[in-house]
């Protein structure tokens, strides 16, 4: 596999950075998956734009130039000889030198890592048949909204998932649920709205879930940002989550309990078949 590091494409075993790099003792560091289908960048520029606010909550440079990132993305695709998977990239705040939390002077030059790895989006398995969850605790912090490597709140929830049995973790705070532990999650409720937590500190802004708000929307069909409880999932007519990796999965079980008649769900479907049409 060939890895892009601070400017040169390298093989993976070359590809390193400093054990002072900040990304890796402070989770200093932001990121973004792109997903590659048929070759092509899905959604590259919202993807873009959403790093870039990532870099500006945090005030992390981003002397980039976004026709070269491009580039080095579709190199990446390209030298991997990837038709179907994703370009992760992450940022962080450089190598500072020495442990210090303060933020280096403003010379520090950041680190930018992206590599790319084969993945089945589209005949995915999951899709089809829909997955398991259960939920838990939202433990993670108060800014969900930026997108960085601080990721091991999630990493737990999904192990805890895993040990219970279910394909993944739906994460709940006072009650309701938030998001996936690494997508957003979405409800058919009983007047047939998609009903959905609305973007604030507390959940990523979903590059797909902006996605398929906006098919859904194309489609005439009835949208509520409103947080929902555990019940109200339980109890929908159908649930679904939606990431850059997974497009759209249906969720036929949470907490041991079916949703609905325990198969995927038709609008989940239809929205995950629309937007695939939009990619090809
Ligand atoms: N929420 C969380 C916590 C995530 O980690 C992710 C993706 O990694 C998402 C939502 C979905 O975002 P996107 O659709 O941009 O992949």
């Amino acid at each position: 596999m060939i890895a892009y590091v601070n400017g040169q494409f390298l093989p993976e075993e070359e590809a390193s950075v400093s054990v002072f790099d900040r990304g890796f003792l402070f989770a200093d560091a932001v990121y973004e998956v792109t997903a590659i289908i048929n070759g092509k960048l899905v959604d590259f520029e919202h993807h873009m734009a959403r790093l870039q606010r990532s870099c500006a909550e945090l005030q992390l440079s981003f002397p980039y130039d976004l026709a070269e990132l491009k580039q080095i993305h579709l190199q990446l695709v390209q030298q991997n000889n990837i038709e179907e998977g994703l370009v992760y990239l992450q940022l962080t705040r450089g190598n500072a030198k020495q442990r210090n939390f303060l933020y280096p002077d403003k010379q520090t030059k950041p680190t930018l890592v992206l590599f790319a790895q084969k993945m089945k989006i589209v005949e995915n398995e999951k899709s089809k048949y829909g997955i398991k969850v259960v939920t838990v605790d939202d433990i993670r912090w108060q800014r969900c909204d930026i997108k960085t490597v601080a990721l091991l709140a999630a990493s737990m929830a999904k192990e805890y998932a895993k040990q219970q049995g279910a394909d993944d973790a739906i994460f709940v705070k006072n009650g309701y649920v938030t998001e996936g532990s690494s997508s957003n999650c979405f409800i058919i409720n009983h007047q047939n709205q998609i009903q959905t937590r609305g973007l604030n500190n507390e959940i990523l802004p979903g590059i797909t879930r902006q996605a398929i708000l906006q098919l859904a929307r194309e489609q005439g069909i009835d949208i509520v940002e409103k947080p929902f409880s555990i019940d109200e999932m339980l109890e929908a007519k159908e649930v679904f989550i939606t990431s850059a990796t997974t497009l759209v999965w249906p969720v036929i079980m949470a907490n041991n309990q079916l949703i609905g008649e325990g198969k995927p769900g038709k609008l989940a479907i239809r929205l995950r078949e629309i937007y695939l049409q939009k990619l090809k």
